[in-house]
């Protein structure tokens, strides 16, 4: 950001952007839930070129225990950029950018997660970004609350996260790289669907009040879109997981199944596991 000058043609006479998208246009984007077999939820992120890995741990004992909070759990996020993540090897390791997506992001979390139920506790979750094009912090929160939904972390909603941004004049949904590098503007926004909250929002580069409101609407209109993915993730995983449910054990209690006796000795039907998670113990 910051309106470095190109001979890129940015957007062109038609309107259309660098890789053929129109202005309220997102990218390709697929979201799948529950992707790791040792977390205790997760979730894969592909936007554009952005390849995006959430991994949720916990609720657990809360490390360094000085952080430790006696009336509710501390959300504790770690985003981490793989050094083949981009295309000029980046340095291993924390650095001042990833703490702050870090922080932003653990904040944006606390807000949805009913952390007043798991006092003294940690839930951490891992931000691994595979590949980079910009857009990581929006792609990695989106990827995060699936991935805690997941896990069975009882939450208010999940978050969406978009950016829009300004580029040659003009306001634009889901900036790439060279539209972040070259553009005067870029607007992260992560949103609570069911309730409109804003839970993270940040600007590089100016833009008018005017400006601002168009790349609001813009981004909450996608947040919106994007929401229905994410719960479209969920559902995919679990409507799976129900389908491998025997029917007799599936039908909601105190009502047998018509071919199967009404208890099934030695099949425990529960609701959740420690975590609150949907499944058969
Ligand atoms: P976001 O990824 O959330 O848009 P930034 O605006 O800070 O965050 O970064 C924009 C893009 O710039 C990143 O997605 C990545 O493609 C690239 N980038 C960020 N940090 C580095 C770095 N250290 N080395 C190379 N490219 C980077």
């Amino acid at each position: 950001m910051g309106g470095a000058t190109t001979n890129l043609k940015l957007i062109d006479e038609n309107g259309l952007r660098i890789d053929g998208r129109r202005a309220d246009e997102l990218r390709p984007m697929k979201i799948e839930a529950g992707v790791l077999k040792r977390a205790d939820g997760s979730a894969y992120v592909e936007w554009g070129e952005n390849k995006v890995l959430a991994a949720v741990y916990g609720p657990r004992e809360c490390h360094p225990r000085h952080l430790q909070n006696p009336t509710r759990a501390i959300v504790q996020c770690n985003y981490n950029m793989a050094s083949f993540s981009v295309s000029d090897r980046k340095k291993p390791g924390p650095d001042r950018r990833s703490q702050e997506i870090s922080k932003i992001i653990s904040e944006a979390l606390e807000h949805v997660v009913l952390t007043h139920l798991f006092p003294r506790t940690s839930i951490d979750v891992y931000i691994e970004v595979l590949q980079a094009n910009a857009g990581t912090r929006c792609a990695g929160l989106t990827a995060a609350s699936v991935a805690l939904a997941d896990a069975g972390i009882p939450m208010r909603d999940l978050i969406a996260a978009c950016a829009s941004g300004k580029v040659a004049d003009k306001i634009v949904l889901d900036l790439r790289n060279e539209e972040d590098n070259f553009g005067t503007a870029d607007v992260p926004l992560g949103l609570v669907p069911r309730t409109g909250e804003i839970v993270l929002l940040q600007m590089d580069g100016d833009l008018s009040i005017e400006e601002f409101k168009t790349a609001l609407t813009l981004s909450t209109d996608a947040c919106h879109r994007i929401y229905e993915m994410q719960k479209d993730a969920l559902r995919r995983k679990y409507c799976i997981a129900q389908a491998e449910i025997p029917a007799s054990v599936a039908q909601p209690m105190g009502e047998p199944a018509a071919s199967q006796p009404a208890a099934d000795e030695g099949t425990n039907v529960n609701n959740s596991n420690d975590n609150g998670q949907q499944g058969v113990q």
